[in-house]
């Protein structure tokens, strides 16, 4: 999938699952800005307090393996005075740092003569030079964002958006991208998706959080605070964002919850496969097709649409009357897009704002902040370059026996399940055996030599960038996928790992591959712990899941279970999932098993995995690999966070990642010889397999 202008990412999708979500850069390191909610509400918690959450961690609290085991294996690591240090912390973010220092020194050596090196240091320089950005910036932002208030009736307007600038920098509504079809994997499709919401989650305008109230207070001080430096009057501003609510009010009904988008039914109600002449019927008044022919996506194939309710509506209120509504929506967009590059003024605003609504700060040195700019919108070279310079051969084929010995045990696994038929083992096991495991980088890299920065400001560098993938991306409707393509949806540079149903192929990153997921150093219980649980076996465990198992063994869309064996698949996955709901967290809150059954399932299976390649090794140290396995989520979060996380994340809180996985497996209670009375107690009726 490539997606025009790469910072703009629209409503996507089940596309890609990864191994978590990455977290903000600001969200990594921020700096301690000891505020916090009340200590009392959120050191409750069933079965187990929140560890997550910075509060909650101390020398002084008790802790054993079988209360909990996650806050007795991490107590150490969590304490640790260096950690104290950033607001929110978890274990990958060492490599994270890791690879940020890498970064930077390339960034520096002013020996590098490729292509790349020119490209990824002149957009540093252009990134941290404030003198320019103080002097220019704001009145580039200024030009741009006046366009669409020069307008003076909807035809205007859409003429504004159906222009190539309009395309690449202005909201029109929608989320337009090419992805393999759904149906017929080998080729590329479009995908159209509702443009996000103001407030990320359509659920925010039926019943504000207190999550949402934090994003909105944020988002709309700096939304006033910039329009106004762009000559906009205080009181106009905010009559922009109430013109600019009505409209989302208008829209939310028909976009799917975040809930809604998790849950396993999503993908198939969201394949919808169309032509050009069904869509232009469908959105009526509202110029999708003008849109799309000025955006570059006409063509005579199929186009897949995950809302279709959602254009009916589009058609309904793109009309006269609601003109000013939709111009204050794509002004305000437009300038929160922009002042991402503008002035230190504004750059200094944003980071207060953001401390005052959601209750910590979060700085970054310069550096950090260019160098986690230059991977959102320039990591194609930036991951060229870095493979040059730090790609290892030798740990790319050491990774990859480590994984053949994974895929072997799963095969088993799968080849000796005692539920499910011997036709959907057998097809599960073609599957894992079709499975594309891309390790570390591609043999095939793209090539950037048509781009330049030459003579350009950020902005403007900034657009030949999103006219470049526009251009590259309008290429590939209707045309073949080119298996050693990876596609450019992943940062190789990210620490994380990757499941994309449509390729049916497991991504590990380059970015992961150091401390403390894979070195020379490690065990072997550590490495399985890793590797085997955490990792791969995670990973593919995706292909099986309820939204992998969707997906047959060439990527498309096509379900190959038969009644009974879904049947009790589901049945397992329910059983996880009233599990799941019964455990609080902090407060009032209690978790939503239906959001994250699919990722926890994906956790147990990999940790199944690992402890069955242990059954093979002579005087495996179990307790060795289970600490391990907690350390890979080690985590500490502010509130704010944690709340975001348990609303939005499809991936359990990282304390719960620990403690219910390992429950569910005798090997954790011999070894630490937990029973009834403790809290990590599950009684042998109760423990959950999903495979
Ligand atoms: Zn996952």
């Amino acid at each position: 999938m490539a997606i025009y202008g790469l910072w703009r990412l629209p409503v996507i999708l089940m596309v890609i699952v990864s191994l978590f979500i990455n977290m903000l850069p600001a969200q990594i390191r921020g700096v301690l800005s000891g505020k916090s909610k009340e200590e009392t509400a959120l050191s409750t918690g069933t079965p187990w307090v929140d560890s997550d959450l910075k509060e909650n961690i101390s020398f002084f609290r008790f802790s054993s393996p079988e209360d909990d085991f996650h806050y007795y294996a991490d107590k150490k690591l969590l304490c640790e005075n260096r950690l104290w240090g950033y607001e929110n912390w978890n274990i990958y973010a060492e490599r994270v740092f890791d690879v940020e220092d890498q970064v930077m020194e390339l960034l520096k050596n002013d020996t590098l003569k490729s292509h790349d090196a020119e490209l990824v240091q002149k957009m540093y320089s252009l990134l941290t030079d404030w003198d320019k950005r103080n002097s220019s910036s704001m009145e580039e932002i200024k030009e741009l964002t006046d366009k669409i208030l020069k307008t003076k009736d909807l035809d205007e307007l859409t003429k504004l958006l159906c222009t190539r600038q309009g395309a690449i920098w202005f909201d029109n509504f929608i989320g337009i991208y090419t992805h393999q079809g759904t149906s017929d994997s080998k080729h590329y499709a479009v995908y159209i998706t509702p443009y996000p919401l103001r407030l990320e989650d359509s659920a925010e305008y039926a019943k504000r959080t207190e999550y949402g109230e934090m994003t909105q207070g944020y988002k709309d001080s700096v939304f006033v605070y910039a329009a106004k430096k762009l000559g906009m009057k205080e009181a106009d501003a905010k009559k922009c964002l109430e013109q600019s609510y009505e409209l989302e009010e208008m829209m939310a009904p028909y976009i799917p919850t975040s809930e809604e988008q998790m849950s396993a039914d999503y993908v198939q109600k969201s394949n919808n496969e169309m032509s050009y002449s069904e869509i232009k019927k469908l959105s009526g008044d509202y110029p999708l097709t003008d849109i799309i022919d000025a955006m570059g996506y006409t063509y005579d194939g199929t186009y897949i649409v995950s809302e279709p309710e959602y254009l009916k509506q589009l058609n309904k209120i793109y009309i006269p009357e609601n003109f000013e509504r939709i111009r204050s929506l794509i002004y305000i967009d437009a300038v929160e897009t922009l002042i991402e590059f503008g002035d230190r003024d504004i750059y200094e605003y944003d980071m207060d704002a953001y401390e005052k609504n959601y209750g910590y700060v979060n700085r970054l040195t310069d550096d950090e902040m260019a160098y986690y700019k230059l991977g959102d919108i320039l990591y194609g070279p930036l991951q060229n370059l870095y493979v040059d310079e730090y790609g290892v051969e030798e740990d790319k084929r050491k990774l990859e026996n480590i994984c053949k010995d994974v895929i072997g045990t799963y095969r088993k696994m799968l080849d000796e399940n005692s539920w499910a038929s011997r036709e959907t083992r057998d097809y599960a096991i073609k599957k894992l055996d079709s499975m594309d495991i891309r390790i570390a980088w591609p043999d095939k890299r793209e090539d950037f030599s048509d781009l330049s920065f030459k003579g350009l400001s950020l902005i403007e560098s900034l657009n030949a960038i999103y006219e470049r993938d526009l251009d590259y991306d309008n290429e590939l409707p209707g045309t073949e996928r080119d298996p050693d393509d990876w596609g450019n949806e992943v940062n190789l540079l990210e620490v994380n790992a990757f499941y994309s149903p449509a390729d049916n192929a497991i991504c590990l990153p380059v970015g992961m591959m150091g401390e403390p997921f894979f070195s020379e150093k490690m065990k072997k219980e550590e490495l399985y712990a890793s590797i085997a649980a955490f990792w791969l076996g995670h990973e593919i465990s995706h292909s099986f899941d309820s939204n992998g198992a969707q997906y047959d063994a060439d990527g498309n869309l096509r379900d190959w279970w038969n009644e009974k064996d879904k049947e009790e698949f589901l049945r397992r996955i329910d059983r996880l999932s009233a599990y799941l709901d019964t455990i609080v967290p902090f407060g009032s809150y209690n978790i939503v098993g239906s959001n994250i059954d699919t990722e926890m399932a994906a956790d147990m299976t990999g940790l199944q995995c690992a402890l069955r390649m242990a059954e093979y090794e002579p005087d495996f140290d179990y307790d060795l690999f289970f600490r391990k396995y907690a350390e890979l989520n080690a985590t500490i979060m502010p509130y704010g966070s944690e709340l975001e996380n348990l609303l939005q994340d499809p991936h359990p809180l990282s304390y719960l990642r620990t403690n219910v996985p390992v429950q569910q497996f005798e090997e954790f209670y011999e070894t630490y010889g937990v029973d009834k009375k403790d809290d990590m107690y599950l009684a042998p009726e109760d423990r959950l397999l999903i495979w």
